[in-house]
């Protein structure tokens, strides 16, 4: 049994006596004794799930007929209304487990949920979010999975397994030095952390030897944990604590500090927001294939309007969309890729199930008299977020400033993950576009028409694929909004980097490729650029996805793949090459929460309105900003 069920088990017991006691009184006399019931338990707010092992542990405990099938993984956010998981068999069973197991599996995905609310806060650092022990007692390991579950790491689990020297251990002791030593003297085995309270005892504690395992700044201001960044001088990693809260997390993750720790992640738990809904269980109909039909499923209502409308419509699916979603798709691909072969088309209406940049991309593209339609609005990319025109722009200015011409020296480029906005402004700066695909030419270009490149969002793609051309990181500046470089800093730089990352690649650490080598010797691990420099330097191979793709599919039956990019193609390429083993690289495998905002309901909902008549969630761009962006887009395809 996994330490997490041994973990719920006791905990499940006490629940359940807690509830069901002697028995349900309303369900067993309201319901026969024979009556079988299908349940749905269903999101009814955005959010990350966490739990679904010991809600089915639940199920199992008040009966062991119960039927509980997942439909969503561990980690894995879902919209309002999606769809967690079914279970089927006796009702009253059914009815008398469904509180405690959804008790646990809400408040295990309330903390999975607020823990990546932290996570995507700090994406753009290195920073680690961490728990604590301000956990509910007895339901420490349950509290602490669900954190991992969220994208943080766990601190130490409790008092045996880790040694923290705090304020109360220091004045006890006489000071950190003493304190460290006897600590040291007893317990050798254990990894060590100090907590520091100010800059002088920082000193003490970087002057022990060896050097401790972590220093913890204590409720430091942050000038002062930037200055604590500067003195450690890589020495020793450093934790934030104190005083976190969503709104400080980033600013506080700018300072250079390799993790933070949150108590709130597990003192100030919200529950998410989940029901289950019961049905007569159909007699040998299951589930999935009562789900599957009647008039008012999307599916049906999609195959009809595209049925009606032929040629005149196509529908793009990105890779890295749902299944069920993708299932629909003329075209599968990614984003410019997708683009190019929707305009070629005859097409009227260009259903984009992607996120909003790449519908940008489609209406930039796009000929007279093409649509393109969105199945949501607001699927956004954390990644081109990062990156807005006023900022972009102020940065621009600043190298303007120092440099007497930021034009003459910088050529401007922006990864296709970026709003069109900026798109325009590469146009009129005499700037490019680049995919992931094709970084290397255009930056090669790029530095042969100027001596500079800036290079916006993403800093990983940009670090990554100039390194991988020989430029020295050194002649890399990573642009930080809050403290604009000086201008010496700006004079050394060759490429200046925006400091942008996805919120998907950003969370495969290098432990992750570790753990995969120890496990499965000889498996090819295969990365995303997006990823950290650290990941791609230890992975085997990295490339776009359709480089991924390509590389699964050309390599020999039998061969091993950790892959490191968003986990539906993982998923994906798993069923499609069943020759081959391959597995997500991370153990808590990344989705892309915006992607999974596309789903058949919105999808049909845009077909439906285009069986009326009516354009719905159309993407347009003024004709100034898609006539720049073209031009940048068209310099990247001249290549
Ligand atoms: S995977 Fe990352 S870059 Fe791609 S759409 Fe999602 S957030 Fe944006």
């Amino acid at each position: 049994m996994s330490t997490l069920l041994s973990a719920a088990e006791p905990l499940i017991e006490l629940a359940i006596a807690e509830d069901i006691g002697p028995g349900d009184a309303t369900s067993t006399s309201t319901l026969d004794a024979g009556a079988a019931l299908r349940g749905r338990i269903v999101a009814k707010a955005p959010g990350v799930i966490a739990g679904l092992p010991v809600a089915e542990a639940v199920f199992q405990r008040v009966d062991p007929t119960i039927t509980f099938v997942a439909r969503v993984s561990e980690g894995q956010e879902v919209v309002a209304g999606e769809l967690v998981a079914e279970v089927s068999g006796p009702g009253r069973a059914l009815l008398a487990a469904e509180r405690t197991a959804l008790n646990f599996l809400q408040r295990m995905s309330g903390i999975a949920t607020l823990t990546r609310d932290f996570v995507d806060a700090v994406a753009t650092t290195g920073a680690t979010i961490l728990d604590t022990r301000k956990t509910l007692p007895g339901y420490r390991v349950l509290d602490k999975y669900a954190v991992r579950m969220g994208g943080g790491a766990n601190h130490r689990l409790s008092l045996y397994d880790m040694m923290l020297v705090k304020d109360n251990h220091i004045d006890s002791a006489g000071g950190i030095c003493p304190a460290v030593a006897r600590a040291r003297a007893l317990h050798p085995e254990l990894p060590i952390e100090v907590e520091v309270r100010t800059l002088d005892e920082l000193r003490q504690a970087l002057s022990i030897e060896p050097p401790l395992d972590r220093v913890l700044l204590d409720n430091m201001s942050l000038e002062t944990m930037r200055e604590a960044v500067a003195i450690r001088a890589g020495r020793v990693p450093l934790e934030a604590s104190g005083n976190v809260t969503l709104a400080r997390v980033a600013e506080i993750a700018s300072t250079g500090v390799d993790m933070i720790s949150v108590g709130a992640l597990t003192h100030s738990v919200k529950a998410l927001d989940l029901s289950m809904k019961v049905a007569p269980e159909a007699a040998g109909v299951s589930l999935a294939v009562a789900e599957a039909g009647g008039a008012a499923d999307p599916r049906t209502r999609i195959q009809e309007i595209k049925a009606a409308l032929g040629e005149r419509l196509v529908i793009l699916g990105h890779h890295y969309q749902r299944d069920e979603v993708i299932a629909w798709a003329d075209f599968r691909g990614d984003s410019l890729q997708l683009s190019r072969s929707a305009v070629e088309t005859q097409a009227e209406f260009i259903v984009f199930c992607g996120v909003h940049f790449m519908a940008e991309v489609a209406a930039i593209l796009a000929k007279p008299g093409q649509h393109v339609l969105i199945p949501d609005l607001t699927a956004g990319c954390y990644l081109a977020d990062t990156a807005t025109p006023d900022a972009v722009q102020a940065a621009w200015d600043a190298l303007d400033a120092v440099l007497g011409g930021a034009e003459a020296a910088f050529t401007p480029i922006t990864y296709v993950n970026s709003s069109a906005a900026l798109k325009a402004f590469c146009g009129k700066h005499g700037g490019l576009v680049c995919t992931s695909g094709n970084a290397g030419p255009v930056l090669r270009r790029a530095l042969a028409q100027r001596p500079r490149v800036f290079f916006f969002p993403d800093q990983h793609l940009g670090r990554n694929t100039a390194r991988r051309m020989g430029i020295p990181l050194e002649e890399m500046l990573l642009w930080d909004v809050r403290r604009p470089p000086s201008a010496a800093e700006i004079q050394r730089a060759r490429v200046v980097l925006w400091p942008g990352a996805c919120n998907v690649h950003q969370r495969f650490r290098p432990g992750h490729v570790d753990a995969v080598r120890q496990a499965y010797p000889g498996m090819r691990v295969i990365v995303h650029p997006e990823c950290t420099m650290a990941v791609v330097d230890l992975a085997d191979d990295a490339g776009s996805t359709a480089h991924i793709i390509k590389q699964v599919a050309a390599a020999p039956a039998g061969t091993q793949w950790a892959v490191g990019t968003e986990s539906r193609l993982v998923y994906r390429l798993q069923q499609e090459h069943p020759q081959q083993t391959i597995i997500p690289l991370a153990d808590v495998p990344p989705y892309c929460a915006t992607m999974g905002q596309i789903t058949l309901h919105n999808t049909a909902q845009v077909l439906e309105a285009l069986g009326e008549g009516r354009l719905l969630n159309k993407v347009t761009v003024d004709a100034s900003t898609a006539h720049w962006a073209k031009i940048a887009l068209e310099r990247m395809l001249a290549l």
